[in-house]
């Protein structure tokens, strides 16, 4: 059979399903599927998305069967609705419509009332006794038709204020002027005969070309203007943003016009089977009285509520359609019931009274906020409308998001520009004075003010006033640069790499776009999107919902990976056990060095890097040790027998080296050496190349007193919280390995180290595991050696990522966005995990390691490990566990679950 490209629906039956998206688009699909309901739809057909894919390969043409299907097409809908498309007495008019497989609104076109020309008018006017609605039809087709088919359709791109709308605007601006009335409703037949007429002479004077008068003209002329919107500005932007492949294309959707706008026993709406700001079970959307559809959406009018439950109190005073159509509404009412049973789901729908009689024109599946989201699939659960997995598939992880961080209130955010646009490092939103300094953060919030920290970039000297701050903003850095990562790791709101910004410290100001901004002005961040505005917006917070708890519990009977979280304070370690972490997958000891506290570790460690000799390194080390040990136990103490993942001390050492005059005497002093000296040895540990220097394991091969004192501390806090009769169950990782001799090295010291500690504390035993970071390509590739000696691996996907690409991860803001913009990278890496290659080579080191050590215990514990596609690879790729920063804890346990549910169908 041939291949077919026109469906068909109405009359109480179709050609098509709901479940047929990909060839009829959501609206087709959902038109058809309310038609084989019985819900009444009026009758029209579907031209397929693969018609638009065909379109675009054949220089925009079409097959010639395409013409005979759409007449054939054509007549059945004449003959249900029992008009004639351009038959002068009793004319047929039609809108065409596009539709995507997944909703983009208002970023395709549509043409309403096409069908009427100097002919069918007359018949028009017959039909309906109603001049003055027929030519106001007519304006509206010359307006969208001009617009969309003759200027958009045809690349015409008219400077900003020419277009043709704009100018057929004006015409009926002064049109209206010239009658001194003020709404559209109130010019009569004769002005708007009158406009028409003005309409198409402007159109020919603008365009070139007359608006044509032929109803079979405007009906292809319409049709391909929607396929050609798919590849409209707009569209294609939209469709980048959410990752939307350009093949899909569009369906187009001719259907016969009903019209809401003829008289006041018409009406227009649109509504939604549920609150879909609330999640509350009622019904909720708004109407207009003699009005087409897009009289609601432009904005026009202003719109009534629905019903009496619903009211607000901008519109308490408006008619409901409740109380001015109650045997419609009723009607609508039963129809919303019957849809929700039908779709188990909260929709979005659209209708149409035309002179008492209700039309369905659209429903889709609706949009919603987190909160609704969660309200919405735990009643729809206790309803027995769906059963427990469909209800953990309600909520999107992003959402999930949108619960734990208090976030920028969406609705003021719509009407303000943002000023830059960054990388969306910590999620939330956050508003406040702007600073550039950590210290006047700190100050600042000593006395009360609310800051946003503004820096270059941060290190780890500014993580105090990271902390004071409610939300930070750097100009350079990637998603896994120190800032993201700290804030990531609290739960903070930060915007990275915001390339627009240029800070003068000196002056405590900051120019954007030719403007300055300084000290203390206040600007608003929304990191979940990476958008900086100018001012305070208002802020929102969804989080208190007793629900999340009950929603999270249902995750929980799904997922099999374990969800762990990167802590290194016991403060972190508490927050994410509030959030359902399962043990620790990396706790960084470096960060001990960092932020609150950290003084005096941090002048010792000084003194242990800038030691000459063994001796002194020794004997450093040994005055830092107590520190490390109280460190090391606070975090195992509260995570009470789950497992806690203990990183050894991985940056390069000049990342430690004091910098500041004072710091670097107070070192020479105790060092007993000369100032000169310690600058000496500082430059000394310079690299050219430190990410790829002297960190990580080769620290401890170079240094073994490093590992031992480590070690140590590490076994003897167990061993000290075990006499205490506390559960302890640590595990020792290895990080930036590459062969499995430097694994083999480090072990004989942890080996000794751990007898050691035994004999001490008279213990028979102390139970561990000994295991690595696999994030060097090397690793992956010989994990079957590795796993010899590894217990565990756990994926630094952040290292992985910068070594398998050759992207440094700290200066990506330079050209990621571009690779992102361009298409040569689908995504930032660093965010979201390239499965193609570093996905590769986790997966062959998956399987050589456990091909050696079968019961091998897997985790990833690089930013990517929450992360929710990222997350459900892991599942797929048979890792034990994530690790992620507390606050994502709960969104990695719902990707979890959701992936484990999409194995179960
Ligand atoms: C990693 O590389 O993925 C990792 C977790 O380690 P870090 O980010 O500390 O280098
Ligand atoms: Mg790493």
């Amino acid at each position: 059979m041939a291949q077919k490209f026109v469906y068909r629906f109405g009359g109480g039956k179709a050609e098509g399903r709901a479940d047929m998206k990909e060839l009829l688009g959501g609206k087709g699909a959902n038109l058809a599927e309310m038609a084989n309901l019985g819900v009444p739809v009026p009758a029209g057909f579907t031209i397929t998305t693969e018609m638009c894919t065909y379109y675009y390969q054949h220089g925009k043409t079409y097959p010639k069967e395409l013409e005979a299907e759409v007449l054939d097409a054509l007549h059945f809908v004449e003959e249900i609705m029992g008009a004639k498309f351009g038959d002068p007495n009793n004319p047929l008019l039609v809108s065409v419509r596009s539709g995507a497989r997944s909703s983009m609104p208002g970023m395709m076109e549509t043409v309403l009332n096409v069908g009427l020309t100097s002919k069918t008018i007359p018949g028009m006017i017959q039909k309906t006794n109603n001049p003055r609605f027929v030519y106001d039809a007519y304006r509206r087709l010359i307006m969208m038709y001009s617009d969309v088919v003759m200027e958009k359709a045809a690349g015409i791109e008219p400077e900003e204020g020419k277009g043709i709308r704009v100018q057929l605007e004006h015409l009926m601006a002064a049109m209206k002027k010239q009658k001194g009335v003020t709404e559209d409703t109130e010019l009569t037949a004769d002005d708007l005969k009158v406009l028409v007429e003005q309409f198409k002479e402007k159109v020919k004077e603008v365009l070139g070309k007359p608006f044509p008068d032929d109803p079979m003209e405007q009906l292809w002329g319409g049709i391909s203007a929607v396929f050609q919107s798919w590849n409209g500005k707009r569209a294609v932007a939209y469709r980048r943003i959410e990752g939307i492949p350009d093949d899909w294309g569009t369906a187009v959707n001719v259907q016969a016009m009903v019209f809401g706008n003829m008289g006041d026993t018409s009406a227009t709406g649109v509504a939604f089977t549920r609150n879909p700001a609330t999640g509350e079970n009622k019904f909720y959307g708004e109407w207009l009285v003699n009005a087409q559809g897009e009289d609601v959406v432009a904005g026009i009018r202003t719109p009534a509520p629905l019903n009496e439950a619903t009211k607000n109190e901008q519109n308490k005073h408006m008619a409901s359609l409740e109380t001015a159509m109650p045997e419609t509404y009723k009607e609508l009412d039963a129809i919303r019931t019957r849809l929700e049973k039908h779709y188990k789901d909260m929709l979005d729908i659209e209708f149409t009274i035309q002179e008492g009689r209700l039309w369905m024109l659209q429903c889709r599946v609706g949009k919603r906020t987190g909160t609704a989201a969660l309200n919405m699939a735990m009643d729809m659960l206790e309803e027995g409308l769906i059963d427990e997995k469909t209800a953990v598939t309600r909520l999107s992880p992003n959402q999930l998001d949108e619960l734990l961080h208090p976030i920028v209130d969406p609705a003021a955010e719509k009407n303000v520009k943002p000023i830059a646009k960054g990388l969306p490092a910590g999620p939330g939103g956050a508003c406040g004075q702007i600073v550039f300094s950590a210290a006047d953060a700190v100050e600042w919030t000593k006395q009360g003010k609310t800051v946003i920290l503004v820096r270059e970039e941060t290190n780890p000297e500014d993580v105090e006033g990271m902390r004071a701050a409610v939300g930070i903003l750097t100009g350079r850095g990637g998603m896994t640069s120190h800032a993201a990562l700290v804030a990531r790791g609290w739960g903070k709101c930060c915007i990275v790499g915001c390339g627009a910004l240029e800070i003068n410290y000196k002056n405590k100001s900051m120019t954007v776009d030719g403007k300055v901004y300084k000290e203390g002005d206040v600007l608003t961040l929304n990191g979940t999107r990476g958008y900086v505005y100018e001012g305070k917006l208002a802020m929102m917070n969804a989080s208190e919902n007793p629900r999340f708890v009950q929603f999270m519990k249902l995750v929980d009977k799904f997922r099999r990976l374990r969800v762990r979280t990167n802590a290194d304070t016991p403060e972190d370690a508490k927050k994410a056990l509030e959030f359902g972490a399962e043990g620790i997958g990396l706790f960084r000891t470096e960060h001990m060095f960092y932020g609150k506290g950290s003084d005096q570790p941090l002048f010792l460690l000084r003194k242990m890097i800038l030691s000459k000799t063994e001796e002194e390194r020794k004997a450093a080390l040994d005055e830092l040790f107590p520190y490390v040990k109280k460190d090391f136990k606070a975090t195992l103490e509260v995570m009470d027998g789950l497992p806690v993942t203990v990183r050894l001390l991985d940056p390069p050492l000049h990342e430690f080296v004091p910098q500041s005059p004072e710091k670097q005497a107070e070192l020479a002093k105790a060092l007993g050496i000369s100032l000169e000296d310690v600058k000496k040895r500082g430059e000394t540990l310079h690299e050219t190349n430190p990410m790829m220097g002297h960190r990580g394991v080769r620290l401890g091969i170079t240094y073994p007193e490093i590992t031992e004192m480590q070690v140590r501390a590490l076994l003897e806090a167990t061993a000290e919280l075990l006499l205490e009769g506390k559960k302890v169950l640590p595990e020792i990782m290895i990080p930036v390995v590459c062969t499995v001799k430097e694994l083999d090295h480090q072990k004989v010291l942890v080996d000794r180290v751990y007898k050691e500690v035994c004999a001490k504390y008279k213990l028979e035993k102390i139970e561990f595991l000994y295991g690595t970071m696999i994030e060097i390509p090397r690793a992956a590739l010989t994990a079957g050696k590795i796993a010899q000696t590894a217990e565990f691996f756990s994926y630094g996907t952040n290292d992985l990522t910068q070594m398998g690409f050759g992207f440094s991860r700290d200066d990506i803001g330079g050209f990621v966005p571009d690779y992102v913009e361009k298409k040569i990278l689908p995504a930032d890496p660093f965010q979201i995990l390239d499965q193609e290659g570093i996905g590769e080579l986790i997966r062959i080191g998956i399987e050589r390691g456990r091909a050696v050590r079968p019961k091998l215990k897997v985790g990833i514990c690089g930013e990517h490990g929450g992360e929710p596609s990222s997350v459900a690879f892991c599942h797929q790729v048979g890792m034990d566990y994530v690790s992620c920063s507390p606050y994502r804890v709960p969104i990695a346990r719902l990707a979890a679950a959701q992936a484990a549910i999409k194995d179960m169908k």
